[in-house]
């Protein structure tokens, strides 16, 4: 008999390998790996959704008649080692795994990989598309995604005329409350929950689960149900917009799911197009959410692989500077924008985008910290984190450590773009108009010492020279200078 061996970012039976077999003519075999487990801090939150999404996967392949060997065992190759002395499989065959590292030991181990449909665009088809073109744009292979997969499509062109609604979708938050966005849906805890929460290695950081994410395909289908109904209507507009009193908007905190498979894009991807047509969603609204989820995530997992492995090490801008300690918890912040992420991870190892980019990436790369230590902490705090679409992100978006083969520009921003965009400013005890002094914005001065410090190489960038030469102009040039050189010192301190 063959085994079909699923991975913990793939849980779902309309999965590559799992898609094409039937239950009683396979087996399947589903690791645990104490060492993964073990190598990291991983955020407690992250730890629950990967061990109690995979357990109650196995039950349910085993309610549709699987024979399912579910391991514990000290490493992936170890549990693999294990299932085959005791069952003799004909074959062990998976689905293409979703990481450089998975692949390698899957094919190392003689496991037989069957393509992927796990993603809308696979990245062999991404890598052609990619070769036959001159610069990546998103923009472009997001019109391709739209005509190829049919979707907002009105005969040849796009619905409503226009390609996309970016331009209606930065707004700030609304002046005052009450506001409009709905409640995350949560569910009590049950009895597999609190086991897995007993059993998880001490060094797990951050508050216990609480019953926010979902650890079963049912309780997903329930998130996207509530998503569709209540949070998709009012996506697009305050898409960049961070406030202190609302932590998701109108964001779908969908990607744990799409991540580990209990979701699919495509029927993510269907159901909003449904409520579009059904006129309960206006276009911008379902247009916006679309290009996220079939243009920027097909786009990131594409580029991950047409990159390769030596894509997560680039570090262009040379920077070396160790994760502030505020990161780690070993120290407090004083900055309120940076408090209220990091409140938001600890609370539940989750961030919508511009929060990721805007206050963390952007702190990271304007102070100059170590590309990798970004990645790995990230990695291991957000519930969703995956090393496909956490790499480019972190170093391609954020930090611009591939030197902009990912982004035209880096994402860099001084206080004034917080204020605009955030609540934050209101409480904070820094200043966002100053650039110098003791209670000066410290992205402020940072941004502008940023600009002058790689001002040779953003010369040559004709999205930066504008900024280059502005910095260049500035008549206190100097003392912001000495004014970033001791906010850096502050951060290092983990005074900041
Ligand atoms: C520094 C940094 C780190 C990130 N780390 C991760 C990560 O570990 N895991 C992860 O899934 N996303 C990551 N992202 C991308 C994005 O921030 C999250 O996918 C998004 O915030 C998840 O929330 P949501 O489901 O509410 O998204 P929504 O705003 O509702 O968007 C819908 C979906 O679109 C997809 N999407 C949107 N933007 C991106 C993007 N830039 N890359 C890939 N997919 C995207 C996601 O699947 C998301 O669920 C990161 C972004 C940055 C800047």
């Amino acid at each position: 008999m063959d085994t079909v061996w699923v991975f913990g970012d793939q849980l779902n039976v309309q999965i590559g390998a799992l898609a094409t077999v039937r239950p009683g003519f396979t087996r399947v075999l589903m690791i645990e790996s104490a060492s993964k487990l073990t190598a990291a801090p991983w955020h407690v939150q992250r730890a629950h959704i990967l061990i109690t999404s995979m357990r109650r996967f196995a039950s349910e392949a085993t309610a549709l008649g699987f024979e399912v060997d579910y391991r514990q065992a000290a490493t992936f190759a170890e549990g693999l080692a294990d299932h085959r002395a005791e069952f003799r499989p004909s074959r062990i065959v998976a689905t293409e795994p979703n990481s450089h590292r998975a692949r390698s030991l899957a094919l190392n181990e003689g496991v037989v990989l069957v393509r992927s449909n796990q993603f809308l665009c696979h990245y062999d088809d991404f890598a052609t598309w990619a070769r036959s073109r001159k610069h990546l744009r998103l923009e472009d292979f997001y019109r391709r995604q739209r005509v190829r997969l049919d979707y907002l499509m009105d005969n040849d062109g796009p619905e409503g005329g226009r390609w996309n609604f970016d331009e209606e979708n930065r707004q700030p938050p609304p002046r005052r409350g009450p506001y409009p966005w709905p409640s995350a849906l949560t569910e009590p805890l049950d009895a597999l929950d609190h086991d897995v929460i007993a059993s998880l290695p001490p060094n797990c950081t951050g508050s216990p689960p609480t019953g926010l994410w979902a650890t079963s395909r049912a309780a997903a289908l329930r998130r996207l149900d509530h998503f569709i109904d209540h949070a998709l209507p009012l996506f697009g507009p305050h898409e960049d917009a961070m406030t202190t009193d609302h932590f998701h908007l109108a964001h779908s905190m969908l990607s744990p799911y799409l991540n580990n498979g209990l979701l699919l894009a495509r029927e993510v991807a269907d159901r909003a197009e449904a409520a579009y047509r059904a006129g309960a969603v206006p276009l911008a609204s379902a247009e916006g959410f679309i290009r996220q989820l079939i243009g920027w995530r097909e786009y990131v997992w594409g580029l991950y692989w047409l990159e390769g492995p030596s894509y997560a090490s680039m570090n262009e801008l040379a920077a070396t500077r160790p994760l502030p300690l505020a990161f780690t918890g070993a120290a407090e912040t004083r900055m309120a924008c940076v408090k209220a992420c990091l409140d938001g991870i600890e609370e539940r190892a989750w961030l919508h985008h511009i929060q990721r980019l805007m206050v963390l990436g952007n702190l990271s790369l304007l102070a100059g910290i170590h590309p990798q230590e970004v990645t790995s902490w990230m990695w291991e705090r957000f519930v969703d984190g995956a090393e496909w679409v956490m790499v480019p992100n972190v170093i391609g978006m954020s930090l611009y450590a591939d030197g902009g083969r990912m982004a035209t520009k880096p994402y860099a921003a001084g206080g004034a773009y917080l204020s605009k965009m955030s609540t934050y400013c209101k409480s904070c005890s820094f200043d966002h108009r100053k650039r110098v002094g003791e209670d000066a914005c410290p992205l402020t001065t940072l941004y502008w010492d940023f600009i002058l410090r790689h001002a040779d190489r953003f010369e040559g960038n004709h999205r930066m020279v504008r900024q280059v030469r502005a910095a260049e102009r500035l008549s206190d040039r100097s003392a912001v200078q000495l004014r970033a050189t001791a906010v850096l010192a502050l951060l290092d301190e983990g005074r900041l």
